[in-house]
Order: structure tokens, then sequence, then C-alpha cells
């Protein structure tokens, strides 16, 4: 089978096996696992932040920044495609009795000018904006990604608004590997940070949360309250660590094979649209010839699984497990449709 469905569909390679099988563990909950205390530190160090908590999922990072970040009653400002909002199961009112203020961004982005016209005034009847999130790369929109000088602007407005800013950043090194900017020059803009290794990066579990030490102290307690505090799980850091030190520059390859499917999809009469590819994500739209389902049922005579973003709307990922010969595969199965 050629999957793809999403980039989280990767298995663990032999060398990442090894690396998670040595592992020195401990129980986490009393701090005492050093595989996770150094995958912590590492990702924290790489992002210029103070410390860092391993979590089981993008969900959770997110979450318990959302959580420590607000007061029940607050309203969070973020995109209207946002995974916070729309992918983690209401969480933000769930975990947090906070609301969402959903703004149209350009592919995904949102820019100062918006938000601070969105920052509510303080009023008794009005809910306390206490929070700015935003996504890099901007999953439902195609993959697009922010400028540095973007998200410098944003971090500059909510520091003049006393608003906290969160990246949620689970696929964060597939745009610094097309921006070039280093992930310090990200870190020092943001109050928290989510990164996820279980992405493009490979590791079959596990997302790193960034912040200050007080940040932090609070979301560890956060994680034990939602249920995430683990204890031998530096098996599984061991997996991000690994991912952290292999896997980040070769993203690059999944950017130029998500440009060679787009230019095969381009070709198909029966493609109306492709939204620009910037990175790993590619979204098309069918005309009135072929329906979405359609298309993937075709596809997955071929064995090639994607996944249907609506009645003509379908997306492709590439990642670590999709080769040159499955992209050739690939090609030649879309040109014959
Ligand atoms: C996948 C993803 C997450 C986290 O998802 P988990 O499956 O909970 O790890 C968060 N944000 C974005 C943009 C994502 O694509």
């Amino acid at each position: 089978m050629i999957d793809l469905r999403s980039d989280t569909v990767t298995r663990p390679t032999k060398p990442m096996l090894e690396a998670m099988f040595a592992a020195q563990v401990g129980d986490d909950v009393f701090n005492e696992d050093p595989t996770i205390s150094a995958l912590e530190e590492k990702t924290a160090a790489l992002f210029a932040k103070e410390a860092g908590l391993f979590c089981p999922s993008g969900t959770m990072t997110n979450q318990i920044a959302i959580k420590v970040h607000t007061q029940p009653g607050d309203e969070v400002i973020c995109e209207n495609t946002c995974h916070i909002y729309n992918y983690e199961g209401g969480g933000i009112s769930f975990n947090s009795g906070a609301q969402a203020k959903l703004l149209a961004g350009d592919r995904g982005r949102l820019n100062a000018k918006q938000i601070e016209e969105n920052i509510n005034p303080v009023f008794d009847w009005m809910a306390r904006t206490s929070l700015v999130s935003i996504e890099n790369t901007c999953n439902r929109s195609g993959g697009s990604y922010y400028s540095l000088a973007g998200m410098k602007e944003i971090s500059e407005l909510c520091k003049k608004h006393s608003l906290k800013y969160h990246l949620d950043g689970a696929r964060i090194f597939n745009a610094l590997v097309e921006t070039g900017d280093s992930p310090q020059s990200v870190g020092i803009l943001f109050d928290s940070i989510s990164v996820c290794l279980s992405k493009g990066l490979g590791a079959p579990v596990g997302s790193v949360l960034l912040g200050d030490k007080e940040f932090i102290r609070k979301a560890r307690r956060i994680r034990k309250v939602f249920g995430g505090g683990m204890r031998q799980a530096g098996y599984l850091a061991a997996a991000g660590i690994y991912a952290l030190d292999h896997n980040t520059k070769r993203l690059k390859e999944d950017h130029s094979r998500a440009q060679i499917l787009a230019a095969a999809l381009g070709s198909l009469s029966f493609v109306e649209n492709i939204l620009p590819v910037d990175s790993n994500i590619i979204i098309f739209t069918l005309s009135d010839k072929m329906k979405s389902e359609d298309m993937v049922a075709k596809l997955k005579e071929k064995h090639i699984i994607s996944t249907g973003f609506g009645k003509q709307t379908i997306r492709f990922v590439t990642h670590l497990d999709f080769t040159d010969d499955m992209l050739e595969k690939t090609v030649k199965a879309l040109k014959a449709l």
C-alpha cells in the first residue's frame, strides 16, 4: 500500500527502534526518566526556550497550553481552519471553559492588524481576550507557512496587549526547512510552542510543549490532571531524540515529492484546482466530472490510499515512508485514471 492519507502513518525505522530499545528509563511522574528529560532539554534548547514537557499527543500539548494561558470565560483568537478549534474535540471549551474567536486568514495565516481589530475591549460584558494561537504550517489550508516577520509582528502585538502567544507547531520543521529560519529565531517570539514528533519527523508517539520554567511547571500539573503523566516513556522519548537528530533536514525531500505529485495532478482534466503546494500537503478540488469518493476508490484499487476532504476535495500528504519508487508508481497511476 502507498499511504498518502497523512504524515502520521510512518513506522519507526530499524535504527530508530534500536535507539528506543537502548533507552535508559525511569518513572517520569517522579521526574526520573533520563531520556525524557534529555528530549525535553534538547527540544527546549533548539527553540531557545527554558523548558519542555513530553506529552502523548499534539492535541494534549495544545490543550495544556490553552488551559495554562486562559481562565474560564476567556477568548482565544485563532484561525477558521485551525486544528485547536476544529480537530481537538471541542477541547477549548471542554478543558478550559474558554471560547474561540475565529478569524479568516490568508490560507490559514493571521496578521497582526486583523488580530488587533479583534481584541475585545475591557467591558464586564465581553469575554476577556487572553490568548492568540497560530498554526505553522497550516494543515487544513494546504501546508502554507508564516514568514518570520509575520510571526514577529503578532508577537509584538501580543506583548503590547499583554496577550499570551501560542504556536501549534505540529509541522514547524516543515516550515523551517523552507524559510531557512533557525528554530531559535521562531522560539523567542512565543510564550509556548507545541512540536509534534509523530508527524513528518517519523516518531511513533509524542509531542513536546515548550515555554519558560514557570509555564512548564504549571503545564506539568495540567498534564497529570489530563491523564498524560507517563512512567517509563523514555522508550518513546528516545524515538523523538532520534527523529530530531535525523529527520528534520530531509523534510525537503517530502516537499519536492509533493511538487511532483501536484504537477501530475495538474495534468488531469478532472482536477479543477490545486492549492499552492508550499510544503508536504496537497489539497485539490475535482470538477463535476469526478466525485472525490470515486477518485479515492479508484486509487485504492491501485493500492494508493488518500483522504477525501468533502465532496470534491482530496488531500495527499507526503512523508518519510513515501519513497521515490512510490512516487513514480503514484504518478503513473494518476496519469492512467
Ligand atoms: C496533527 C496535528 C496536531 C496534533 O495532533 P495529535 O494527533 O493529537 O498528535 C495539532 N495540530 C496540527 C496542525 C496537526 O496537524
